[in-house]
């Protein structure tokens, strides 16, 4: 059966510097072309920690020298990374299809992801972002610029940003055209660059949004039947690497917010994994979330592997 598949690349995906992910995205193409292959309509989403910390750092240490570059503002710095990143999955997916014989279209639209500002997450930032600083460097930062800062376990001082909710994404309507026509999109990435609205504007702000939510919302809104997450690891586990682990297949969603009640999620890592699953899951029946790995991309979904949530 033919399915509309969102799927979402975690860190193992992309790499590090450029030539490590110019040569890792060829890999990443792989299992995307497998399963445009097999006939789904697939939209790629991804994350971008490591490299919006690169642009960050990279950016304010040029605006510390000489040079004379401006400040970079954090939400240019995660536009940035879409546009590199999207340019390497694009490049890649390409290729790999035409290899294939497969003329599709692939395009990234740079994606804003909508958040209230009213989210309790700006009470309280919790992302660190870009460089280390002194202790005297931030309070300069805090005083001119208004920044967050907060001691990094014993190794300075660090900018932290909010991690806001997802609420919409203003440039859906372009991504669901281009789906529509049979082209491959890749969009929200790195969550989205967050904005809120005041009017007709659009406004960015410093924050984060996480990866694994921001390609939940994008999948309800395309109301798609999966929302595969690829990550480094085959399958969710409980008791995860104890004595007494052990791999899950097949979840409902009580079982699942059974297990996360009961902590066997990690907070930065699997947790907002199995949150956007169960969301998914719950919002329509028939929806079906797949966390695997990105190498069992295609096993996952023929059923064989990784960790199915559904209702
Ligand atoms: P990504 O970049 O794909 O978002 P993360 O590192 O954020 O990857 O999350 C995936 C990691 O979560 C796995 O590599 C694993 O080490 C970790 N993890 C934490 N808890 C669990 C669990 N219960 N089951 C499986 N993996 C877990
Ligand atoms: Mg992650």
């Amino acid at each position: 059966m033919k399915d509309k598949i969102v799927v979402a690349l975690g860190g193992n995906a992309l790499g590090k510097t450029p030539e490590e992910q110019l040569k890792l995205v060829k890999h990443t193409a792989k299992p995307i072309a497998d399963l445009i292959e097999a006939g789904h309509e697939v939209v790629i989403a991804h994350g971008n920690g490591p490299q919006v910390g690169m642009i960050n750092l990279a950016m304010e240490v040029s605006s510390k020298s000489d040079a004379g570059t401006p400040a970079m503002p954090f939400p240019e710095c995660g536009a940035m990374s879409q546009g590199y990143i999207g340019y390497h999955l694009q490049n890649a997916l390409r290729e790999e299809l035409l290899n294939r014989g497969i003329k599709k279209p692939v395009a990234t639209i740079i994606t804003q992801v909508i958040v209230d500002k009213n989210d309790k997450a700006f009470e309280k930032p919790t992302k660190p972002v870009g460089a280390f600083y002194t202790k005297e460097e931030a309070e300069v930062l805090k005083e001119t610029r208004g920044y967050t800062m907060v001691e990094d376990a014993g190794r300075g001082y660090r900018r932290v940003v909010p991690s806001p909710i997802p609420v919409d994404v203003a440039e859906k309507e372009a991504v669901m055209d281009l789906v529509k026509n049979d082209h491959i999109v890749i969009t929200v990435g790195g969550g989205g660059i967050p904005v809120v609205q005041e009017g007709n504007s659009l406004i960015g702000v410093p924050a984060v949004i996480d990866k694994d939510f921001a390609s939940e919302k994008m999948a309800e809104i395309l109301d798609a039947d999966y929302l595969i997450i690829l990550t480094a690891v085959e399958k969710v586990a409980i008791n995860y690497g104890k004595e007494n682990e052990k791999w899950l297949s097949d979840l409902s969603v009580e079982e699942a917010e059974k297990y996360m009640n009961e902590g066997h999620f990690a907070p930065g890592s699997m947790l907002p994994k199995v949150t956007a699953a169960v969301k998914f899951a719950k919002s329509k029946k028939g929806r079906k979330a797949l966390i695997t790995s990105l190498e069992k991309a295609k096993e996952g979904i023929e059923g064989k592997t990784g960790t199915l949530i559904s209702q």
